[in-house]
């Protein structure tokens, strides 16, 4: 088989990471995307989050599922998107070391903002919806959580509801703007069971996609 041929078919075979050249023909546009946003799916493996009060749904198995939701909305929007898992494993053994690598994805050089998928949970059953969460005094992080909490709720027909102010990991190490979403209550009865529909998934994706391309293209 000719030298051209094999470097064709490993192209084909293994992607082209370490084949750039003979893959280059097929590139079909040379300009880069317009934004780079890092996407965090919160949990994975040994640590599943919260589980569903009603099903026992993990929530690092809906946060997969959703945030790849997102992932795909927005590379349809231009953007270049760095997850940090792409499976249902952590990202080490030990919750610090998952962290550790977490927060070094997070703080990867470039990137126009962070956002990070997560389930919530609490006593009191009735408490319902999705809420947003930016570092507490960060004003860029405040208004991106502003737009994303404002296009989740239009997007699921939600009364409109205020982003939070808070102090978390993956909103406290980025140096970019960073928001912290959390989809909903998978102690409420109503939550848990939409968060679990395709289609609610979809729209919730796409709300959080909306609001992140919303914020990018703030003047
Ligand atoms: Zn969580």
């Amino acid at each position: 088989m000719k030298r051209s041929l094999l470097l064709l078919l490993s192209c084909f075979l293994f992607g082209c990471t370490e084949m750039k050249a003979p893959c280059t023909p097929f590139t079909l546009s040379a300009e880069p995307p317009k934004y780079f946003v890092i996407l965090d799916y919160g949990h994975g493996g040994f640590d599943c989050g919260a589980t569903g009060t009603d099903t026992g749904v993990l929530e690092s198995d809906l946060n997969l599922l959703v945030g790849e939701r997102v992932a795909r909305a927005l590379e349809d929007r231009d953007c270049f998107v760095l997850r940090t898992r792409t499976g249902p494993d952590a990202l080490a053994d030990t919750k610090r070391d998952d962290m550790a690598r977490r927060g070094a994805i997070l703080c990867t050089d470039g990137a126009d903002c962070t956002v990070s998928i997560h389930m919530n949970k609490y006593d009191n059953r009735r408490i319902k919806g999705p809420m947003c969460y930016y570092q507490a005094g960060a004003k860029d992080g405040q208004a991106l959580a502003g737009c994303v909490i404002d296009a989740i709720t239009n997007a699921l027909g939600l009364d409109p509801r205020l982003a939070n102010p808070g102090n978390n990991f993956v909103t406290r190490i980025p140096s970019v703007p960073s928001v912290l979403v959390e989809c909903g209550f998978l102690s409420n009865p109503e939550d848990e069971r939409n968060l679990q529909d395709p289609d609610y998934q979809q729209k919730l994706a796409d709300g959080i996609a909306e609001g992140v391309i919303a914020y990018l293209e703030k003047p």
